[in-house]
Formats: C-alpha cells, structure tokens, sequence
C-alpha cells in the first residue's frame, strides 16, 4: 500500500524526522486557509498522487501570493496528474500538500528498502538527491552507498557515520542523519515498510538536513498488523480492477498487455504469463482465482478480465486440483450469460472433474477454444490475441 506525501510526512514526524511546516488541503477553500495558517508570503503548492516525478510534471510549484496559491490549487484539483511514473492515464489529484518553502543548499538522496535478497533493510544514499534514483544507477552505481543493518544489533552509529561521509556531510549534519536513520529504521520494522525514500533530504539555507519529499510503501502482507493505517488508504489511487479484485478476494495484478489470464495457483499464473511472453505475446494481468473457489467468484473474475478495454483474447489456464474443474466452467458460463463475450477464450483444463467441465463448456453454446497443456494454450493464445484464429 502506498501513502500520499502528507501522510508520509507525518509518519516521519512520528519518528523524529524533520519535514517543512505544511498541511495537507482537500479544496481550493482548504488550500487558501492553509497557507493563510502557515503565514509568509511564498508557499509549495504539491499535488498529492502515489507517483513520483511531480516536480517534472507540474505537480509542484513553488508560488509567492494567496493569489497564485488559488490559481495553482484550481489548475491542480480534480485534474489527473501524468508524470513518469504514473502511465499515460495518469493520477486524479484530489488532495494537495501546501508547505513553506525550504531554502535549498544540497538534494541528496537516503532510501531504506527490504533487501529480500540478503533479507535485511538497507539503506542507500547518494549525494546527487532529487532525481530518480534508477536513473542515478544506470548512470554511475558507484555514486549510491549502501549500508545493510544487521536484524539483531539493529542500525550501528558508526554506520550512519560512513553514510554522512559518503554524503560528504559535515558537522552537526553527521548526528543528524545518525537521527535521521534510526527514526527510518524503526519506521521500517515497526510500520512492516518496504520501502521509504527521502527524495530529496535536503541541506537547507541554514545547513540543517530536512525530508523535502516522501515516499513510503507498507506491506500489504502485514497490514492486519495495522489497523491505524487502514484510514491511510487512498482508492481513487489505485487500479479500479485490482479494487474490485480485493473485495472478493482475488489474486489480481493489472498489468499492460492484450492477454487476459485466468489460471488457478500464483505458480501457474506466473508460468502461464512466461509462456505468453515466449510465444511473442503480453498477458494483461496476473490473476490467481485461487484454490477453494466458487463458481460465484470464478465468475466475478472473469467478469473482471472482461472489464479490461485492452484486452482481446483470454487464456483460461486452470490445472483442477482442489479447484475443480466444472466450478471454472460454471462460473464462465454464468460471467459470460450476464456480460456476454465478444472476445476468443482459449481453455485449458485438466485434473479434477475436467471431463464433466469440458461437457457443461461444450454444450454452453460458447465459441471456445480448446487447448491440449501450456504451449499449445500460449500458442493458440497469442495468435488469437492477433486475431490470427
Ligand atoms: P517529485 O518530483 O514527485 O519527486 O516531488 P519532490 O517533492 O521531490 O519535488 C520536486 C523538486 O521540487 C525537488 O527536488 C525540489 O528541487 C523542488 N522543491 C520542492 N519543494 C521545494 C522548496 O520548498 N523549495 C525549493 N527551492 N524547491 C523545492
Ligand atoms: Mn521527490
């Protein structure tokens, strides 16, 4: 789950990082007040979207009357944002961050991520801050210094010191990213984050470091553990179909291609989408109806591979193993009498009651496809997706 800047902002408040004056504004009206609140006469006006790259896009402007702070909230308000990092559709910005503005010296860059790799958090810092970290490693991974916290003893001083170094902090600055890294290494374990990146922490007019933007994701695994942050989540953020997926309990990952997927098993799902992409085509989604199904929930899948506009072939990829095999066809002939289906669907059956599945789908009157295993079910697939079958 990912949090909006504000959100996140405060969550490093909660941990002794320091973050500019500012407060989060949900309407012009609200906008306006709020810079009134924080006084002075120039203010940042930052669009609140679960994207990074704002700052190219539009999304953060730096204004110096009341005035532009209305201009800048009603041009930004109930617009969609599209940076980089969100996709041509972009994101609908419905909540604004209004600060004081910082007086920028330096823009560096601190992250600490789980490494699941060395299962550890690690820290990584770079002293060329504000732009996007990837870019930074593509072009001198030397130029990014990592420190791996050790699970037991926890985050070392001396660590944090090597960092500052590496930063080429001086100074005051040294304790204060020491501070800085123990609040975000609590953060991380106390919060299951996966990710929180200041980007950038600043060096300010003054010399003192500041978390001039954040960025934190939390584990969807671990947020029964959270229930404060339930009231952090922000759903006109994410993908409408991986809401719906969610309300019933479905494995379902947008994702960019033409191939629609149902498949029983995160294994076969993901070896399902590997042989798509073998056979030159692009799956749309990973989707995982799971074991002990209904047909009432195969059916709201499909419904849901159906909602998706880009997609032109589904790939039914279903091995019966607690999953029988006639539940998947009752629920496709159900999905498909209430939805219809323009679309060719490819089916590949086999295990429990799959005789009796490929009966109820042959006499449902449905233009299906039949597949004999996986290569054959990709092949037919993709060609299909071309409309090449
Ligand atoms: P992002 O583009 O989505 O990562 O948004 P950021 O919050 O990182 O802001 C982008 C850039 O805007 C920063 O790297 C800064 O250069 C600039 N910026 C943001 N806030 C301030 C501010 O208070 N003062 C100044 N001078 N620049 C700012
Ligand atoms: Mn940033």
């Amino acid at each position: 789950m990912y949090l909006h800047e504000y959100q996140a902002k405060r969550l490093l408040n909660d941990y002794g990082i320091p973050t500019p004056p500012g407060f989060p504004a949900f309407s012009v009206k609200e906008a306006l007040n709020m810079a009134r609140e924080l006084g002075g006469n120039r203010w940042v006006v930052k669009a609140q979207v679960h994207a990074g790259g704002r700052g190219k896009a539009g999304g953060v402007k730096l204004v110096d009357s009341i005035a532009a702070v209305e201009q800048t909230a009603q041009a930004l308000l109930g617009k969609r944002l599209v940076t980089p990092q969100t996709g041509a559709a972009g994101k609908p910005v419905s909540a604004l961050l209004i600060e004081a503005p910082s007086e920028i010296q330096r823009e560096l860059y601190l992250g600490a991520v789980v490494d699941r790799a060395r299962a550890r958090i690690v820290f990584m810092g770079a002293a060329e801050g504000g732009m996007e970290i990837e870019e930074l490693a593509a072009r001198d991974a030397n130029a990014i210094r990592r420190v791996v916290v050790d699970p037991i003893v926890g985050l070392q001083p001396f660590q944090a010191r090597q960092m500052a170094f590496a930063l080429g902090l001086k100074g005051e600055q040294v304790s204060q990213l020491t501070r800085i890294m123990q609040g975000l290494a609590r953060l991380v374990c106390q919060k299951d984050a996966l990710l929180v990146e200041i980007n950038p922490l600043i060096v300010t007019g003054q010399g003192s470091l500041l978390a001039l933007d954040a960025k934190i994701t939390l584990d969807d695994n671990a947020l029964f553990r959270h229930p404060e942050t339930d009231s952090l989540r922000d759903p006109s953020q994410e993908d409408p179909r991986e809401l719906t997926a969610r309300q019933f309990g479905l494995n379902y990952i947008s994702l960019g291609g033409n191939i629609g997927c149902m498949v029983n098993g995160a294994g076969l799902a993901m070896a399902t989408m590997d042989l798509i992409k073998l056979h030159g085509g692009e799956p749309a989604n990973f989707l995982d109806v799971g074991g002990g199904a209904t047909a009432d929930k195969v059916a709201q899948a499909f419904k849901l591979i159906l909602s998706d506009e880009r997609v032109r072939a589904i790939l039914v990829n279903i091995f019966g193993g607690i999953m029988r095999c006639d539940v998947i066809a009752e629920g496709i002939i159900s999905a498909v009498k209430e939805v219809g289906l323009e679309l060719p669907v490819v089916v590949r059956l086999e295990g429990t009651n799959v005789e009796l599945g490929k009966q109820m789908l042959a006499q449902s009157g449905l233009k299906l496809i039949a597949a004999e295993g996986l290569t054959d079910a990709a092949v037919k697939a993709v060609a299909a997706a071309q409309g090449r079958l």
